[in-house]
């Protein structure tokens, strides 16, 4: 018998059944990761914009 209960799939991957949340593990894990990620790129660019305005050009 093949009930078909009402699963809640995850909102990211569409693939793995959730319960509490709306994304499952893997892509939260996933999002997370890139976030950091993302923070760091932002941060290290900042901090290169920050060097370059504070080093007087050359010349
Ligand atoms: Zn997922």
């Amino acid at each position: 018998m093949d009930k078909k209960a009402k699963k809640k799939l995850c909102m990211i991957c569409g693939i793995v059944e959730v319960e509490t949340t709306s994304i499952c593990k893997a892509c939260s894990e996933k999002i997370r990761q890139e976030a950091v990620g993302e923070w760091d790129r932002i941060k290290s660019e900042a901090e290169k914009e920050i060097k370059k305005q504070g080093v007087p050009p050359q010349e």
